[in-house]
């Protein structure tokens, strides 16, 4: 995160009382983000990697995934709906740390499982300096410090600061995102088993993209893991 953000980020929890990012209800001593009440509520996938669910079936015959899982549900309305809202437009980074500590500790439980590194899908450099940091950067920083793995985020570049895409039909999505990233500095990553992490999967075109330009690293295997997934 870049100062100007911190500042930002520091005055906001000085001077305004600790609200829940759930419900916006004042948080009671003990609580962190979420009040207990939203905390309980939150609608988990339950997703795990040792066993095919809805996220990995998103993948199927577009991309080489071999495994995927989400965290939460994300819904129009709601909690995680909020919670987003606040890690992404209103400085709240912390939401990455909550999640990627819950969900990496709930990861990290299944032995199999020896991720290399966690690479993060990336912001365009334009965007990164406008919001001051990656959302899915502490996500993917708790997702590598449970699993012992690299936070490697100098991997994928973005190289188009691509406006919303959602009103343009599949196919023009697609070809416009084949070229949407590209690799940089993937020494040492060879052979090894990724990560790769983002916010909330939505058609999975983005993972998509990033995973096609992971794939030309020689002999390496995907893994995907986000905070959300749109039911
Ligand atoms: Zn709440």
């Amino acid at each position: 995160m870049n100062w100007p953000s911190k500042i930002i980020n520091d005055i906001n929890s000085i001077l305004l009382p600790p609200v829940c990012f759930g419900c916006n209800v004042q948080l009671s001593r003990g609580e962190y983000l979420l009040c207990t009440v939203c905390r309980h509520d939150l609608p988990m996938t339950g997703h795990n990697f040792t066993e095919e669910n809805a996220v990995d079936r998103i993948f199927y015959g577009r991309v080489p995934i071999e495994k995927a899982a989400s965290f939460l549900f994300f819904s129009k309305h709601g909690i995680v709906k909020n919670l987003l809202h606040y890690l992404k437009y209103k400085n709240q980074y912390e939401v990455g740390d909550l999640i990627g500590n819950w969900f990496g500790f709930q990861i990290a439980g299944e032995k199999d499982l020896q991720i290399d590194a966690v690479i993060p899908v990336p912001l365009h450099p334009k965007k990164l300096k406008k919001r001051g940091y990656n959302q899915v950067e502490l996500f993917g920083k708790k997702m590598a410090s449970h699993l012992n793995a690299q936070y490697r985020d100098t991997v994928l570049i973005k190289t188009q600061n691509t406006k919303t895409q959602t009103k343009k039909s599949r196919l023009a999505r697609w070809k416009n995102n084949q070229d949407l990233f590209v690799l940089k500095n993937a020494k040492g990553l060879e052979h090894k088993k990724l990560l790769l992490v983002d916010d909330v999967i939505t058609t999975g075109a983005t993972i998509e993209a990033c995973a096609t330009t992971l794939l030309q690293i020689s002999n390496v295997q995907l893994y995907v893991a986000t905070m959300a997934v749109v039911p």
